[in-house]
């Protein structure tokens, strides 16, 4: 059983207090949902957790099974269980995904015995073309081919906590459908503990979320079930703030 808790979280970005007090716990298996409007601080949640650099946590703790995440450079993050699904997954010209996930696994001490044929297994969980794995990660890739790349990274990597940052953004209904199921699936097959941030609640129809937060302007504002997505879909963020 693996937990993520964030405690009193303030963080700030140029001088200015975006997250402001931040209270979240996740535990191996469930599902947690940030929803909120745009500018709400979403994405500001997801790099600090991440360690981005020009996040400046100003006051709170992160950790993840009592270890202080704050005090890691981003790699050990990854190495200590967090995984990022990015909102806008990056480019990396050059880098192969064998490289990448070769020396992630090295990095935690895992075996890269087989790595090919597990990419290629999870290409086809995933429904991405696997010809895409071999090229350099997510170079000149369609908006879903990068998210199922993600995904597929995910897959492979098996991290203990992901941390899913607008997954729904830039790919379409098969894409996002495909995603958000393999995330499920890790939650039930490996006991993956799940931060989803979104403002669409279409992600859940498959990836089922325990508890839903709603985030404005800095603060988690109200946390419930489910359906408090249902709720927002009906009423909209402007009920909340
Ligand atoms: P969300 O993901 O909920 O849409 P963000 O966390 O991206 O919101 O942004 C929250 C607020 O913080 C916004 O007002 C945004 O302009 C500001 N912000 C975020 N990142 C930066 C940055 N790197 N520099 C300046 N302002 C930022
Ligand atoms: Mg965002």
């Amino acid at each position: 059983m693996t937990v993520l808790e964030i405690r009193g979280l303030h963080v700030s970005v140029g001088g200015t207090e975006i997250l402001r007090g931040i209270d979240l716990t996740v535990r191996s298996g469930e599902v947690h949902a940030v929803m909120g409007p745009n500018g709400a601080g979403k994405s500001t949640l997801s790099a600090a957790i991440m360690g981005k650099p020009g996040y400046e946590v100003t006051a709170g703790t992160v950790t993840i099974d009592g270890e202080d995440v704050l005090a890691l450079p981003t790699w050990r993050r990854a190495v200590a269980g967090l995984h990022l699904i990015m909102q806008y997954p990056t480019e990396v010209p050059g880098v192969r995904l064998l490289d990448v996930l070769g020396e992630a696994l090295a990095a935690r001490g895992g075996s890269t015995a087989g790595l090919d044929q597990r990419i290629a297994a999870e290409a086809v969980r995933i429904n991405l073309d696997p010809s895409l794995t071999a090229r350099a990660v997510n170079v000149d890739f369609s908006g879903g081919e990068k998210k199922r790349n993600e995904t597929l990274q995910m897959g492979v990597l098996r991290p203990r906590i992901a941390i899913i940052d607008e997954l729904d953004s830039g790919l379409d209904i098969d894409a996002l459908r495909d995603c958000s199921r393999r995330v499920e699936q890790a939650t039930a097959e490996d006991g993956l503990g799940v931060l989803v941030i979104t403002h669409y609640s279409r992600l859940f129809d498959e990836l089922r979320p325990d508890a839903v937060h709603i985030l404005s302007k800095g603060r988690i504002v109200r946390s419930g079930g489910p359906e408090l997505a249902d709720e927002l879909e009906r009423d909209g963020y402007a009920a909340f703030a």
